[in-house]
């Protein structure tokens, strides 16, 4: 599915993107790339974008990925997920742009897939453009999933696709709050298409872009 090239920087680049579930991410966005813009919620150092990017490379079309880059709760020091060769040596805190940057650039993608650097829910307020994927994988507290969900989720065009990464339905697996947004989403017009590890590929059913989701 993925071709060698980007597979190979994919597997290389820092992250949290099984192979399989990369796989499925890129096979959804080459079937949905061509009917408008995918968005990615948690851009990190790049990895899913390389998925959702070779999709992009192949079918012409553009990837946006929103991080403030400052890392979620477990990415932090002293917790589970902190990496401390991401740590900004200025403001000690950290800083994932630097380390996307290189691997987008690395893997020739810089034409296909767009860094927005900002908080989810400052974007969400202001994105106003129909999406053809939308796929959270943010922050893991029930704030900010629900945001992704709320700010970003009303922006899918019916028929379109959201993916939610990290849904556990067994807490002793993981945190709950992407399984939340994914019951609501099933709640809330969306059907299940596909399910892998802990992805969950949905599709709008009811409503269109610019309906909110609630
Ligand atoms: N998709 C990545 C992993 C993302 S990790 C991969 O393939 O490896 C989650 C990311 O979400 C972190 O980089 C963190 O900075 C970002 N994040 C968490 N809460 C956010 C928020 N409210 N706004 C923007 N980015 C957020
Ligand atoms: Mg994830």
């Amino acid at each position: 599915m993925m071709p060698e090239d980007l597979l190979a920087k994919a597997r290389a680049a820092k992250g949290f993107m099984p192979d399989d579930e990369g796989d499925l991410l890129h096979r959804v966005a080459l079937d949905r790339l061509r009917h408008g813009p995918a968005l990615e919620v948690g851009s990190y150092c790049g990895k899913s974008a390389i998925y959702l990017g070779a999709a992009a490379r192949a079918t012409g079309g553009t990837v946006f990925t929103v991080d403030h880059h400052r890392g979620s709760e477990e990415n932090q020091v002293g917790w589970e997920y902190h990496d401390p060769a991401l740590a900004d040596p200025v403001f000690g805190r950290l800083d994932t742009l630097p380390t996307f940057r290189r691997t987008i650039a690395d893997a020739g993608l810089e034409d296909h897939v767009v860094a927005v650097v900002g908080r989810s829910t400052t974007v969400s307020a202001h994105w106003r453009t129909p999406l053809s994927l939308l796929f959270v994988d943010g922050g893991h507290t029930d704030e900010h999933a629900g945001n992704d969900f709320t700010g970003f989720g009303r922006w899918v065009a019916r028929d379109a696709a959201l993916v939610v990464h990290d849904v556990f339905a067994d807490p002793a697996e993981g945190g709950q709050a992407p399984y939340r947004v994914y019951l609501r989403a099933l709640d809330r017009g969306f059907e299940e298409v596909e399910s892998l590890g802990s992805m969950r590929v949905l599709r709008r059913v009811a409503g269109d872009a610019g309906d909110p989701v609630g």
